[in-house]
């Protein structure tokens, strides 16, 4: 799946089966929020990042409506990961939001700007991803902080999408 910002020019490129995982992760914690951190590497002269994988957290706080991820051992992880070829970089987060509308809280939008400001982890525009998870299916929500803003971002094809989510809904139908 391939996401655009008209207005930043960075498109996101992240892999359906990734997405999948990261579906049927939050649905494992179902009706709590779950989520971890997004790695990945930029191309296209920083014009494209792709999603590779995620990284979970050792340890987190979540009730259904919050997530906060514990720092643990986060630091040799992508430490190792930066040492891969090709070198995969922390990117940004993900979370679910469990029978809710993938867009960011209040909360969710101070913690993107002390990402951006954090010194271990210093990216300028980290994304965040937002999955609205309900037991019919799910909706992504994929924002970027860019100059201290938070912009969304919409689908290059939307049927893609639609065709996406019509299987998913098989997948957990009924559960
Ligand atoms: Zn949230």
């Amino acid at each position: 799946m391939k996401f655009v910002c008209q207005h930043i020019g960075l498109s996101i490129v992240i892999d359906d089966k990734l997405v999948d995982q990261l579906c049927r992760l939050g649905s494992d914690h179902y009706p709590k929020e779950y989520g971890g951190l997004l790695v990945g590497r930029y191309v296209n002269n920083n014009k494209e990042v792709i999603i590779e994988e995620t990284v979970l957290p050792k340890k987190f706080k979540s009730s259904a409506f919050s997530f906060e991820r514990g720092v643990e051992g986060l630091r040799k992880t992508l430490g190792d990961l930066s040492r891969r070829n090709p070198s995969l970089i922390y990117v940004g987060e993900w979370h679910t939001h469990p029978d809710g509308r993938p867009v960011p809280s209040g909360t969710d939008s101070s913690a993107l700007r002390t990402i951006a400001e954090h010194k271990d982890v210093f990216i300028k525009n980290p994304l965040l991803l937002i999955i609205g998870l309900s037991n019919t299916g799910y909706e992504l929500g994929f924002y970027v902080l860019y100059k201290n803003e938070i912009h969304s971002y919409e689908l290059e094809y939307n049927q893609q999408h639609k065709t996406e989510i019509n299987l998913i809904e098989k997948t957990y139908g009924g559960k």
